[in-house]
């Protein structure tokens, strides 16, 4: 069997710009070793990331230094001599902090002569940081210096279109979100909240996701005063996760009992756009799970409920039924929740759970078009005709959506603000089947016309 072979991103620059931080950040895993002295021995690394769907992959140049040359740029260029020669595209580093140095522009000066695509990198230029040292960069020869921060997460996404835009026979990278509501999305990560009853393993849960070597950032603007934040990535894109609890009890380790804090959880909802509900499988749905549920709807949020600590679970396709009807009958709002289990202390089945965040944002963002959608409301009032109020049936006219993030409809009609919960209710549930809008929640709102 032959290996598929995958285009080659080599990262090089001089020792201690921050390749490995880099690669550590485009690789998503971050059990490298990244150290503050240069030189420190490591082993030449490759890992394989998916950039805007595509697989590439990456080869670290850091720690090659050892056997080289005695001069720093001859040690660079043995370094990163035969990895350059079969790259499909370099990613020459430089630090902005730092500014140009001799043997930068060494490297430059040698890197030009390969005659292979460079695209120039100003690292920790996190904030306003090394923005002089940006413009310098320019004097490299070496194009247009995307600035970016790979400690702090800063310019990342940009950084893996801009890779994808160069890669050979790149498909066109694809921007934005679907047509008809790129507007409405903001760019950026997407922002996720881990949250559930103390001890559901969120803790362990978040140590899975992001390795032994966390990261964690803020505070910043927008989030409470002592809330926190850590970055990770997976094939898609950058994912912040906003202010969980699990991460306020790591900060403040002395906390020994953590009590369920609904305002906490409020908090942590409102900076999200998914919600992971983890729940010990081992004890059922409790009603705390439940109240937080209805949190998460009331303030629209998509959710994806997990199912932790699975390794633990004797009957498994019993466990999983009481589940879901204990969900279904409580919460006709999350109907068709996304439900992940794994086990957040082996990893087990863990791989599932940002694939569906994925989806979950997807559907959250989703948007129907009118056409389609009074198509399917001229039919739903045919096989249920909207009901007698005061003895005058209500006249239904039409329906758009008005937004997502969530799925967020207008229906207007003679009286329409009268309609009752029942009718309100199957209309909601027709939404969700016809439009694939499981376990988001959906917004109905009626107006009333002449
Ligand atoms: P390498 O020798 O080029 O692989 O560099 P490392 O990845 O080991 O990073 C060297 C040092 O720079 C480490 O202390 C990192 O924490 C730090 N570093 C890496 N990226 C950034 C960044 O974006 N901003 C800042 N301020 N420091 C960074
Ligand atoms: P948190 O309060 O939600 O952050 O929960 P922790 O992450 O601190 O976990 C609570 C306890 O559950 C700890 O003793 C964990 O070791 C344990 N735990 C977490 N995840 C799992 C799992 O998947 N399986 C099992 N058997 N135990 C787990």
């Amino acid at each position: 069997m032959t290996e598929e072979k995958l285009p080659v991103v080599v990262i090089a620059g001089r020792p201690n710009v921050g390749k490995s931080t880099l690669f550590n950040r485009l690789v998503g895993q971050r059990r490298a070793l990244v150290s503050d002295m240069p030189g420190v021995t490591r082993d030449r690394k490759e890992g394989d990331a998916q950039l805007r769907g595509r697989m590439v992959r990456l080869i670290d140049t850091a720690g090659l230094e050892e056997s080289a040359p005695d001069t720093l740029f001859g040690r660079m260029r043995a370094s990163s001599e035969s990895a350059v020669a079969q790259a499909d595209l370099v990613l020459f580093c430089i630090d902005a902090r730092a500014g140009i140095t001799p043997a930068d522009a060494h490297f430059a000066n040698w890197l030009r002569r390969q005659d292979r695509p460079v695209l120039l990198i100003a690292n920790k230029a996190e904030g306003q940081a090394g923005t002089n040292a940006a413009l310098e960069a320019y004097s490299l020869g070496l194009g247009t210096p995307l600035a970016l921060s790979a400690e702090h997460g800063e310019g990342i996404a940009d950084l893996m279109g801009e890779i994808a835009d160069r890669l050979p026979d790149a498909p066109r990278a694809e921007r934005g979100g679907r047509p008809g509501e790129g507007d409405e999305r903001p760019a950026g990560p997407l922002r996720l909240a881990i949250i559930g009853r103390p001890n559901a393993g969120k803790s362990t849960l978040l140590n899975c996701l992001l390795g032994e070597e966390r990261m964690i950032t803020g505070p910043e603007a927008g989030l409470t005063r002592d809330s926190i934040s850590v970055d990770l990535f997976d094939e898609v894109g950058p994912i912040k996760l906003v202010d969980t609890a699990g991460m306020r009890k790591r900060a403040r380790v002395e906390e020994a009992l953590e009590r369920m804090s609904v305002s906490a959880s409020i908090e942590a909802l409102k900076m999200a756009e998914v919600v992971v509900l983890t729940i010990d499988a081992t004890l059922g749905v409790h009603e705390q799970d439940l109240q937080i549920a209805r949190l998460i709807e009331r303030e629209g949020r998509a959710c994806v409920l997990a199912l932790n600590k699975w390794d633990a679970v004797v009957d498994r396709g019993a466990t999983r039924q009481a589940i879901s009807d204990r969900i279904e009958t409580s919460l006709a709002q999350m109907r068709g929740i996304p439900v992940v289990a794994f086990s957040a202390l082996t990893g087990a089945g863990v791989n599932q759970l940002l694939p569906a965040v994925r989806r979950a944002h997807e559907v959250w963002n989703s948007r129907v078009t009118t056409g389609e959608l009074n198509r399917w409301f001229e039919d739903a009032l045919d096989r249920h005709q909207p009901p007698l109020v005061d003895g005058r049936r209500l006249k239904l006219r039409y329906m758009t959506q008005a937004k997502s993030r969530p799925p967020t409809f207008i229906l207007f009609g003679t009286r329409a603000e009268l309609l009752p919960e029942a009718y309100k209710r199957y209309l909601v549930n027709g939404l969700r089947e016809t439009f694939h809008l499981p376990g988001t929640p959906i917004r109905l709102q009626l107006r009333g016309t002449k």
